[in-house]
């Protein structure tokens, strides 16, 4: 299966041939740590860089960390109402990203969340958390 789906940043994460999505992340070899976007500034932790930084894919789940429901937005990209939120992933780095749902009302810091490729139209489809199903 090829990967089709247009994505509106496919340097950040990607489609997986079963139709989900993975997070295009990077782990230390020196330290062991986890980050998010990949970069070739050297590690955050301990400063290794080069061949010490190798690409992972990380999974789209992690822990809400806060929320911020957005009334007005002046841009053209998205339309108001919308939530942006921080999501901890479950392998570790902190990832602010906008969710799929338009109102902050459940919503709790700490739920499961969950990503997946959300197309709107004929827009490329961007990367969105929901919560988790119980
Ligand atoms: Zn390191």
């Amino acid at each position: 299966m090829q990967d089709a789906t247009p994505v509106a940043h496919p340097t950040l994460y990607g489609p997986t041939p079963s139709g989900g999505v993975r997070i295009f992340g990077q782990r230390c070899r020196q330290c062991g740590r986890v980050a998010f976007p990949r970069q070739a500034y050297g590690c955050e932790t301990c400063g290794a860089f080069g061949a010490d930084l190798v690409d992972e894919d990380l999974e789209a789940t992690g822990a809400l960390a806060s929320f911020a429901q957005v009334h007005r937005h002046p841009g053209k990209d998205i339309d108001a109402p919308f939530v942006m939120a921080e999501i901890r992933l479950t392998s570790g780095p902190l990832l602010r990203c906008t969710l799929a749902r338009r109102d902050a009302a459940t919503l709790r810091v700490g739920a499961l969340m969950t990503g997946r490729l959300q197309a709107d139209g004929d827009a490329p489809a961007e990367l969105r958390f929901s919560q988790a199903e119980a």
